[in-house]
């Protein structure tokens, strides 16, 4: 079965090279008749891989092509994921699956309620891969990818193909549990990153503002039924804090080169989780409405 990968960003085309070097059928979805024609002009999807670059001529077509989709990897942002899915709609065979690598939360929902009989396989993803050309992607940190499902259990008997492909994964009951977890850390790490343009270890040097935003970030998890994603939340945000001390959060790196972020997926769904909940959390409101301020004053998009 084909895999369509719909987004040849980043993580889209780290999956296509893995998945096509372990000779599984793969075609990539580009965005619009531009962007095949660079794509075809060029010869295909570069990864770069320990210094070494390997060209792949992975077939691509476009959104409107008609053939059926079975098997769809949704790698687009956060904030792009739904609007991309729409004109696949007609394309999707009966029993269709999906795969939505989008960080944050928030976007899931959002594609899975245009496709009530399509299982859509979430997916929580620690590898790092950025573009350094058009359709060029270097793999920059090896990683790990928990996917799950969270109304069917049982795992896709295609998990077979991604251990063929050497795409380090592992089937989770809870993806919920992990994705809240990874939300919560980010938003514990990431904007202050921005606020007090730092790496992250200079959030060393904060240690009352990141341990006021555990404490809440804590609660809310608690409170929308993540128990097990608030145990242990800031001894863990200060593990990373040690551990990446070197590293420019994304969200830095996204400020930085004046690209859009994901706010709205990240601090924004907590905040408005919270206030669903009637939560109030001030410190984390705050840090949301500073956060909003920064992007504004650099011209980037707060939603
Ligand atoms: P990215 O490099 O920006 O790639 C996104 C791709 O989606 C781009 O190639 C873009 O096309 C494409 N796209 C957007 N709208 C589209 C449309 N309507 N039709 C077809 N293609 C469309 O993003 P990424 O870094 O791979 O991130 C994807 C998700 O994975 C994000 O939620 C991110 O947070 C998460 N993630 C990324 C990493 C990482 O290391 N990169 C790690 C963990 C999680 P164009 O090329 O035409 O712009």
């Amino acid at each position: 079965m084909t895999w369509h990968i719909l987004g040849a960003g980043s993580l889209g085309s780290l999956w296509a090279a893995r998945l096509t070097r372990a000779g599984l059928p793969v075609r990539l979805v580009l965005r619009d008749r531009a962007r095949l024609k660079t794509y075809e002009a060029g010869g295909g999807l570069t990864l770069v891989e320990q210094g070494e670059a390997r060209q792949y001529a992975i077939p691509a077509e476009l959104p409107s092509s008609t053939s059926p989709i079975s098997r769809l990897l949704v790698a687009c942002k956060a904030y792009d994921a739904e609007a991309a899915v729409q004109p696949l709609l007609p394309r999707l065979a009966p029993g269709a699956e999906l795969v939505l690598l989008q960080n944050g939360l928030g976007s899931q929902d959002a594609v899975a309620l245009k496709l009530p009989h399509a299982r859509c396989v979430l997916a929580s993803s620690t590898e790092g891969a950025f573009r350094d050309g058009d359709f060029r992607v270097v793999f920059a940190g090896h990683g790990f990818t928990w996917l799950g499902d969270p109304l069917r259990p049982e795992a896709p008997a295609w998990l077979a193909e991604l251990e063929q492909a050497g795409i380090p994964h592992g089937w989770t009951p809870d993806i919920l549990s992990r994705l809240w977890r990874k939300l919560a850390l980010n938003c514990a790490i990431n904007p202050l990153t921005v606020l007090h343009d730092c790496r992250n270890g200079g959030l060393a040097e904060h240690p009352a503002e990141v341990s006021v935003l555990c404490t809440e970030l804590a609660e809310l998890l608690q409170r929308c039924g993540q128990p097990d994603a608030a145990e242990g939340l800031h001894d863990e945000v200060l593990r990373v804090i040690q551990a990446t001390a070197a590293n420019y959060s994304s969200m830095y790196q996204d400020v930085a080169n004046g690209r859009r972020t994901e706010i709205s997926y990240l601090l924004g769904h907590a905040c408005a989780t919270a206030a669903r909940h009637r939560l109030n959390l001030p410190h984390l409101e705050s840090l949301h409405t500073r956060l909003k301020a920064h992007l504004l004053q650099r011209g980037l998009p707060v939603t």
